[in-house]
């Protein structure tokens, strides 16, 4: 298990995590550009991993450290991306403390990326980290048990859509917003296991 700083905002994160948790949430999914990172790196970002790690926001760097060293939850970048190696590189500079292997990237690499014949948002990342987490783990992953953040309204409302959590991250992100979205979620309901034959 990793340490975290007694800052106020590592104290919040853990709170923000620890709601989550009770309230059933077992996937924590986060966009890329314009969430973790103020900036958009338009899938490719040509400048240095030093250089973009300074625009992971401090909110988002809070969180990811304390979802990473919470066990119960599942902590994973779902982008459009085409550098997962990038998105790693820039987690393991800015928690240099955290298990960043706990962390599943799902970006549009080009051994991946499906062509969407109609906008399918972060579904195709989502689905695919559902079988991978479990063929990985062997855990069934219901739909409302994850929760998207998400600058881009379209991906927010089609998560909703398909009965996720959705959060949209708007410009001027705090933990305090993001506080105040999880303090008035419902509680999510597992739903019965289908009894198999
Ligand atoms: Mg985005």
């Amino acid at each position: 298990m990793c340490t975290t700083s007694p800052e106020p905002d590592a104290i919040l994160a853990r709170a923000i995590i620890s709601t989550l948790v009770r309230k059933g949430v077992r996937v924590l999914a986060l966009d890329f550009d314009k969430t973790i990172v103020s900036v958009h790196t338009k899938g490719y970002w040509r400048q240095t991993t030093p250089k973009l790690a300074e625009y992971v926001r401090p909110c988002f760097r809070a969180l990811l450290e304390a979802a990473i060293s919470e066990c119960d939850i599942y902590v994973s970048v779902v982008t459009y991306s085409m550098q997962p190696q990038l998105i790693r590189d820039v987690l393991l500079r800015v928690l240099p403390h955290s298990d960043i292997s706990r962390v599943v990237i799902r970006t549009n690499a080009e051994d991946w990326a499906q062509k969407q014949v109609t906008f399918l948002g972060k579904q195709q990342h989502i689905a695919w980290l559902v079988t991978e987490l479990f063929n990985r783990d062997h855990v069934m992953i219901q739909a409302h048990e994850i929760l998207l953040l998400d600058d881009d309204i379209k991906n927010v409302q089609l998560a909703e859509e398909f009965g996720h959590q959705a959060y949209e991250v708007p410009e001027d992100v705090t933990l305090d917003l993001i506080s105040e979205f999880v303090n008035d979620m419902n509680v999510v309901e597992r739903l019965p296991a289908t009894p198999t034959e």
